[in-house]
């Protein structure tokens, strides 16, 4: 674990992506093979491979009080340390008392995470992290808690742990990324590379896939100048799922790579019928079916994220499952043909199965709402999985068109996509694009509350926040503030976010905290000014808090490049300053 630990300070210190990468790669071909297919794990700030459900389970209050005994420092030492670095694992590898440990071995402590994820009962798990980080060196212990707190802060993103993969082992990048993608196991990827059997990587069926994400356009004109043939769908506001069939068993995944089958039991019934084993990419909508149109997302937040879902929600939320992409059937993987291919084959799919079509005829649609009604009426709680339906547009007049109708039925917008274009897991590219009701939206991070005013006075309901000054995936990326507003968020989800900036402040200055930048937030504005009076030297105009983003990571949040690119394109489309 010592030449782990040296390894990732050697990355620490050098902001080269080049040497970060040939640190990685002769790291790992020093290495046993299994041991550098753990430090392959760790390397991405994982415990366990991206696939696997095992979770640690610890608390970071309960990690915070093992740190302080086996330091033996007063809760005032470790908080002003703490208040320095923002990282437990920083500071466990400060405050440890130098002679503590012997040191332990890289593959002891992933024997030692297992154990603790295997453990039941936080005595148990506070009794083995203990153990490891009491065998531990300082050094080693600072990178153990980091990873258990799944952030190792070296500025190394996963995609360059697979390019120092692919240069230890001397395979391509491109082979290395795809592996990686369909076994979600970047350690079964050093495993394969190191016996030049790449090729055998298969996809995991119920082991999510990575989404395929769309880039913001600001105009009509924007959307259509990319390619040649777009196909057009509705921007549904709900939760984006990837959902796993295979005969009767059906599991969905959020964007988050969890399991959420859970909070939609209604769900996996409406697709278990599917004659073939397939991966869908859709979005589950609260729905109305007595009238046939996504309601609110803010209807369908009611229902609890994760606990049991009651009998009465599932009667009153009712959802249903847009289906947009198949991205496999029957033993094949179809991400590489284009959107054309994969859309026809989904309509073939989805038409062996009773759905409801966008495209049915009067009679068809109004005698399956009566059955679904029929259903609600008796208290079945029914789902439906449905084709996002799909339109052209020959001109920027006829995708405004379209657009205000997408608003009509309440959707967020539109998405344009290219029909040409194969399906690119986790990636953000130009070839789906998004054009949504507000004219534009930034994804920021909360770092400083305030209590609000009138009946707001006791709760923390205004919030400065902050977009990234540089690669949020590198050390040298910084939060710059860009803007403050008063939350546009429910009553409830007031109280609940006061409850937690209380326990993760990290400055109290009375009426104001400065807290940590854990909480993502999506903004809507007017238009936007340059401005002294934020530290990102730029101004949002009447900036409301549109929702709160607990699907993204803070590193997920906007760059001050992002906000720039907004800044000029206002010029470029005066509706932008309405
Ligand atoms: P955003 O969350 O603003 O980055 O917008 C992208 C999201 O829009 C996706 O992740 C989906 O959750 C959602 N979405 C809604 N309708 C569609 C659609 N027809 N195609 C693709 N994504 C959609």
């Amino acid at each position: 674990m010592q030449q782990f630990a040296s390894a990732c300070e050697a990355i620490a210190a050098t902001t080269k992506k080049l040497a970060k990468t040939a640190i990685v790669a002769d790291y790992l071909k020093s290495r046993s093979l299994e041991e550098a297919a753990v430090s392959a794990v760790f390397l991405s700030g994982r415990a366990f491979p991206a696939w696997e459900e095992t979770t640690l389970q610890i608390g970071g209050r309960s990690l915070w009080q093992i740190v302080a005994e086996l330091s033996a420092k007063s809760e005032a030492d470790l908080t002003a340390a703490y208040r320095r670095s923002g990282d437990l694992g920083a500071v466990a590898g400060e405050v440890f008392p130098v002679r503590r440990g012997q040191g332990t071995e890289i593959l002891a402590v992933e024997q030692s995470f297992r154990q603790i994820a295997a453990a039941r009962g936080p005595a148990t798990k506070i009794e083995l992290v203990r153990d490891l980080l009491s065998r531990a060196t300082p050094l080693e212990a600072k990178y153990i808690v980091k990873i258990m707190t799944g952030d190792l802060r070296i500025g190394l993103k996963e995609s360059l742990v697979e390019e120092a993969i692919g240069k230890a082992y001397r395979t391509t990048l491109a082979d290395v990324q795809r592996a990686n993608m369909l076994l979600g196991d970047i350690g079964q990827t050093v495993r394969l590379a190191a016996q030049d059997r790449l090729g055998e990587a298969r996809l995991r069926l119920f082991h999510p896939l990575g989404f395929m994400l769309a880039s913001p356009v600001e105009s009509a004109e924007e959307a259509l100048s990319y390619f040649e043939r777009a196909a057009i769908e509705d921007k549904y506001d709900g939760i984006r799922a990837q959902a796993h069939v295979s005969g009767g068993e059906v599991r969905f995944f959020s964007r988050t790579r969890d399991d959420i089958t859970e909070s939609f039991p209604e769900l996996p019934d409406a697709l278990a019928g599917l004659p073939r084993d397939a991966i869908l990419d859709g979005e589950i909508v609260a729905w109305e079916y007595s009238t046939g149109r996504a309601r609110p997302f803010s209807v369908l937040q009611q229902r609890p994220g994760r606990k049991k879902v009651s009998d009465k929600m599932l009667r009153e939320v009712p959802v249903a499952f847009l289906v947009f992409d198949l991205l496999y059937a029957d033993g094949h993987l179809l991400i590489d043909l284009p959107l054309h291919e994969r859309a026809k084959m989904l309509d073939e799919l989805l038409a062996a199965e009773r759905v409801l079509h966008h495209g049915d005829t009067e009679p068809q649609r109004k005698a399956r709402q009566k059955e679904l009604q029929f259903n609600a009426e008796n208290g079945v709680a029914r789902a439906s999985v449905i084709r996002a339906q799909v339109f052209r547009a020959a001109s920027a007049d006829e995708l405004e068109e379209l657009f205000a109708a997408a608003q009509e039925r309440g959707n967020e917008g539109l998405m344009i996509k290219d029909v040409d274009s194969p399906y690119t897991p986790g990636k953000r590219g130009k070839a789906w694009l998004k054009m949504k009701r507000e004219l534009a939206t930034l994804d920021v991070v909360v770092t400083a509350v305030e209590y609000g005013h009138g009946k707001r006075i006791g709760v923390l309901s205004d919030y400065t926040f902050a977009v990234w000054d540089g690669d949020p995936m590198t050390n040298e990326a910084r939060l710059v503030n860009i803007g403050k507003a008063y939350s546009g968020l429910t009553d409830a989800e007031i109280a609940e976010m006061t409850g937690w900036f209380l326990e993760h402040t990290l400055e109290d200055q009375g009426f104001r905290r400065v807290v940590e930048p854990k909480i993502v937030l999506e903004v809507a504005f007017n238009n936007m000014m340059k401005s002294d009076r934020h530290e990102s030297g730029y101004a949002l105009r009447f900036p409301r808090i549109v929702r709160l983003r607990p699907d993204k990571s803070p590193e997920e949040a906007d760059t001050i490049e992002r906000v720039k690119e907004i800044y000029a394109k206002q010029g470029f489309d005066s509706r932008n300053l309405r």
